[in-house]
């Protein structure tokens, strides 16, 4: 049997990793477009921030991952073609890769912006190792910078660059930061934040123009303003790479539809990660979760089922979880309802930094943001997740009363399975 995984990220080591559980001896190929080993993204962000020790290590597994679990890794390959009929995959030097089951792992790229001027020299996405040693690179000489986009990535772009004492703006489309995960009140208190440590905050700023020759020098806005920058990083949202589907019978909604084995229509091909369409047990719908322990969860999912061990992966939620000078903030499933049914309770204290807002819908905890004081939120990520039916301490719960010793054996009776580490590594 010849196992081909396409991606080397957290979807694809879940993959090989289940796959050597059973199979030791198979062909197991990894092929991808980034020459490194298997890496943590998050990690960019806290690279380029300053926070890990110098010559940090962003790797996921040790350098004899590769060898112990007998993979052959192609590295620096990337695929551009699938021919399901002969099953093999095509990569870009025309090598013809043969497989029996297939992986898609691609994960996502940054979205374009479609705005002219992309290409020049010194506008970044901000996803890849790659993209890391560009923006090292080009600090050294850039005095300022414009980061276009007011989500996680984009404000953990901004935070890096003002590390690296770059003079930094940041241009939001909306009128607040964190416009898709949390309300104006806490989108305010971080760009208040983020302009009280030196970083401007442009909001309702839509970009027209990259300016520049062959290197950037500004981005100028539809209201006619420009700011100068040597350094664009676009952080305007991922697109799932989806472009080794087309021309199959597998289906494409945003990203790759699978079902709950993680296989897609084609026989043989599965998907999972980034690039893979879910269904979130939180919202009720299918949907895009783009978090490093889903991915990896999908990819075992979809490795177990690969070599004939039946799994199925029980669905996804949405979460976001960072920290900006100092203020962690996490925001959970359904945090800005719309339609009837919805409750809310939401509270600031400004003076402290402290912001939480929970969303019931019925007997259910759907949605949360936390911030400032985020230690409850494994506790409440399980009840969402498990869906637990809260009657008895949602008073307790809109009090800010969270403990695990009230929670959990409500949680214990209620669930067949209850698993708290599945977030842990994104919470601590
Ligand atoms: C800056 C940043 C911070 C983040 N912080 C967090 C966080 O705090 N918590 C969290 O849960 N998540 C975080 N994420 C998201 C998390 O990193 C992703 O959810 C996770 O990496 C998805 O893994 P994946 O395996 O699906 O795909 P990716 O990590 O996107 O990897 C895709 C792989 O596919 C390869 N590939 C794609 N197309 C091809 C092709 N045609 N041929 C060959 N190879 C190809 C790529 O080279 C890559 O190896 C962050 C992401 C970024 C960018």
């Amino acid at each position: 049997m010849n196992y081909v995984i396409i991606g080397n990220s957290a979807a694809a080591v879940g993959a090989i990793e289940a796959i050597r559980e059973v199979d030791t001896e198979s062909s197991l190929i990894v092929i991808s477009a980034e020459p490194e080993s298997a890496y943590s993204r998050a990690l960019i962000s806290y690279e380029l921030a300053g926070w890990l020790p110098q010559g940090a290590n962003l790797e996921l597994r040790s350098s004899s991952f590769y060898k112990e679990k007998n993979v052959q890794p192609m590295l620096g390959r990337r695929a551009i073609g699938l021919d399901t009929t002969t099953k093999v995959v095509v990569l870009d030097d025309g090598e013809a890769v043969p497989y029996d089951r297939l992986l898609l792992a691609t994960g996502g790229s940054p979205q374009k912006t479609g705005v002219p001027g992309e290409e020049k020299l010194g506008v970044f996405g901000f996803r890849t190792y790659g993209d890391l040693i560009a923006i090292h690179q080009a600090v050294k000489n850039a005095r300022q910078a414009v980061v276009l986009g007011g989500g996680c990535i984009g404000l953990q772009a901004a935070s890096g660059l003002h590390h690296h004492k770059v003079e930094t703006t940041i241009a939001i489309a909306s009128d607040h930061p964190l416009s898709q995960i949390a309300d104006a009140e806490c989108g305010d208190f971080f760009q208040a934040l983020f302009e009280k440590n030196g970083i401007a905050v442009k909001t309702g700023l839509q970009p027209v123009e990259f300016t520049g020759a062959d290197s950037v020098e500004g981005v100028r806005f539809y209201d006619g303003t420009s700011v100068p920058a040597q350094i664009v990083i676009t952080g305007k949202g991922v697109a799932p790479n989806v472009e080794l589907a087309q021309g199959t019978l597998i289906r494409v909604d945003r990203g790759i539809l699978v079902n709950d084995h993680m296989a897609t229509d084609e026989a043989g091909i599965y998907a999972a990660g980034d690039v893979a369409v879910t269904w979130d047990r939180v919202a009720c719908q299918s949907t895009i979760n783009a978090v490093w322990p889903g991915a990896y969860q999908q990819g075992r999912v979809a490795g177990f089922n690969m070599i004939g061990v039946q799994r199925r992966y029980d669905g996804s939620m949405r979460l976001n979880a960072a920290e900006f000078f100092g203020v962690p903030f996490i925001s959970m499933g359904i945090v800005k309802p719309k339609g009837e049914g919805y409750e809310t309770h939401s509270r600031m204290l400004k003076e402290k930094g402290l912001y939480w807002k929970l969303v019931f819908q019925g007997n259910l905890l759907v949605g949360a943001v936390l911030m400032g004081k985020v230690e409850g939120a494994g506790v409440l990520s399980n009840l969402m997740r498990k869906r637990v039916d809260v009657s008895t301490i949602k008073d307790d719960l809109i009090a800010g009363r969270s403990d695990f010793a009230r929670v959990l054996p409500l949680v214990k009776v209620q669930s067949e399975a209850f698993g708290e580490t599945e977030y842990r590594e994104l919470i601590q």
